[in-house]
């Protein structure tokens, strides 16, 4: 490998550089070691789909292919830019510059120059946003093209999509021209910075709070496995309480069984203590008191939701959370069981029929169970105002839900939970035997909304289409049914 391929930058390159020397080195040498998540991957995903909605956006112009190969990129720019006659917009032009490399994603001719807009997916502009401009900025000036204005374009999360494929408004345009050119004034020292830590050895630095600022890191995995184990309670199980755990680490705790209980004040904290110090769950019988005196029949119920950046039927917002799969499993006072469903995979707007369907299995009386209200009831709230016709009995479902959640986290604690209340972590501590990990295709809420993306898809095989199918709804199901064992836990039984 050449000298200058090996040091070769790319403004994702700078960014992952600022963020940790070391994943700029690994994301150059070792890219193998890289871990793609369902969720990283739907960030990837929404956000080659708002760039070519963008381009249909701004309008007519040239776009500059050759994904895979730069120097044909930067020779059909260059002409692009060249050329006589009038100036188109062009959409992914390529520049290099003392061997960084950067796409723009429009590039649009004004008077005297050309105007830069950065076309993100999120909802409103970072500070690392603010770099990748500035650096873009940077490179395409110093190849000679006069920028009037960097603009950066993001979703406005008020759209509401009207239907008929008319998304004007759905990205909202923001000026960031100063903040860009304050910024560009570095791009020298990061260029020559991480130029150097290119030609060096893998940096050593160890996982810490950069991991997951601004993104969380895709080496986290390799990063992790080539340091020593820590230990088995680290005082940052110790969850939502930043300040607390930065105090203890800094004063040399790492081993929560390590700390003098009366340091711990939050009861939920001297609870995780208490249960990592003595190896025993904590079990408050107070528990069974809410619990016993919930009527039948028992509806415990769970959804899956997808949420677009670019939303797909009408009267629905970018990024809102649309209901497509519900799972409820019914008990009766004998103790028996039926799990009923619904699930959505003709690609069609799912939501008539989930709340049609949801109000026939729910009837009109009997507690229903979720855990964490806030998801299914703001779903809920949303199918009202979508369906004024049902928008009274829809509404009266949250009247009778019962949040297990709250009530877990007050009355139970396994030291295995390790600090956490999702029920795929208490699950193995009351059940052992219903493991997600065993579960194909789709094991958590990322997965499932994969997987909902691929069965929707007009060119996947039916013989798939299926597969997936039962896959979710083995998913859902065992959500619903982890409650159910929850509760008994709970109870005592
Ligand atoms: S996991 Fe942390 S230490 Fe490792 S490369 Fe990423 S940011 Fe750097």
């Amino acid at each position: 490998m050449s000298s200058s391929a090996v040091t070769r930058l790319s403004k994702s390159r700078i960014v992952a550089g600022l963020q940790c020397e070391r994943r700029l080195w690994l994301s150059t040498y070792q890219r193998d070691a890289m871990e793609t998540t369902p969720g990283s991957q739907a960030v990837l995903d929404a956000g080659n789909d708002v760039g070519d909605l963008a381009r249909e956006l701004y309008g007519p112009g040239l776009l500059i292919g050759h994904v895979e190969n730069m120097s044909k990129a930067l020779a059909e720019t260059a002409a692009a830019l060249q050329g006589r006659g009038k100036r188109k917009t062009l959409y992914e032009a390529a520049f290099q510059y003392q061997d960084v490399l950067v796409r723009a994603d429009v590039l649009k001719p004004v008077p005297g120059g050309y105007d830069l807009i950065e076309v993100k997916s999120s909802t409103s502009v970072k500070d690392y946003h603010l770099v990748d401009c500035a650096i873009q900025a940077w490179v395409i000036q110093n190849t000679g093209i006069t920028l009037r204005r960097v603009h950066l374009a993001h979703i406005d999360t008020a759209f509401v999509y009207g239907g008929d494929g008319d998304y004007s408004g759905l990205l909202v345009t923001e000026d960031i021209t100063a903040e860009v050119a304050d910024l560009t004034k570095q791009v020298p020292t990061w260029v020559r910075t991480f130029q150097n830590v290119l030609r060096g050895k893998e940096p050593s630095i160890t996982t810490g709070e950069q991991c997951s600022k601004p993104f969380d890191c895709p080496f986290f995995e390799h990063c992790r496995s080539q340091e020593p184990q820590g230990p088995k309670y680290p005082v940052t199980i110790l969850k939502r309480s930043a300040a607390l755990t930065r105090a203890l680490l800094d004063e040399g705790y790492m081993d929560l069984r390590k700390v003098p209980a009366e340091r711990l004040t939050n009861p939920v904290h001297q609870r995780i203590h208490a249960a990592s110090v003595t190896g025993r769950p904590f079990l408050d019988p107070a528990a069974a008191e809410h619990l016993d005196g919930l009527g039948f029949p028992r509806y415990y119920l769970d959804f899956e939701t997808i949420n677009f950046a670019i939303p797909r039927w009408a009267d629905t917002r970018p990024y809102q959370h649309v209901p497509f799969q519900w799972s409820c499993q019914i008990e009766q006072r004998d103790g028996s069981l039926k799990e009923h469903a619904f699930l959505d995979l003709s690609g069609e707007d799912p939501t008539r029929n989930f709340a049609e369907s949801l109000l026939r299995t729910l009837g009109k009386r009997g507690p229903i169970l979720v855990y964490n209200q806030s998801f299914e009831a703001g779903r809920v709230k949303e199918l009202a105002t979508w369906f004024p016709d049902m928008a009274d009995t829809l509404l009266a479902l949250i009247e009778r839900m019962v949040d297990l959640l709250p009530i877990t986290r007050e009355h139970y604690y396994h030291p295995a939970m390790l600090g956490s209340w999702s029920i795929k972590s208490i699950l193995p501590t009351i059940a052992p035997e219903l493991n997600y990990n065993e579960l194909d295709d789709v094991a958590d809420g990322g997965q499932a909304q994969l997987a909902y993306l691929e069965a929707i898809h007009p060119e996947t095989p039916i013989d798939r289409r299926a597969a997936l199918d039962t896959a979710l709804r083995r998913y859902c199901g065992r959500d619903t049914i982890a409650m159910v064992r929850l509760l008994q836990a709970l109870a005592g039984r």
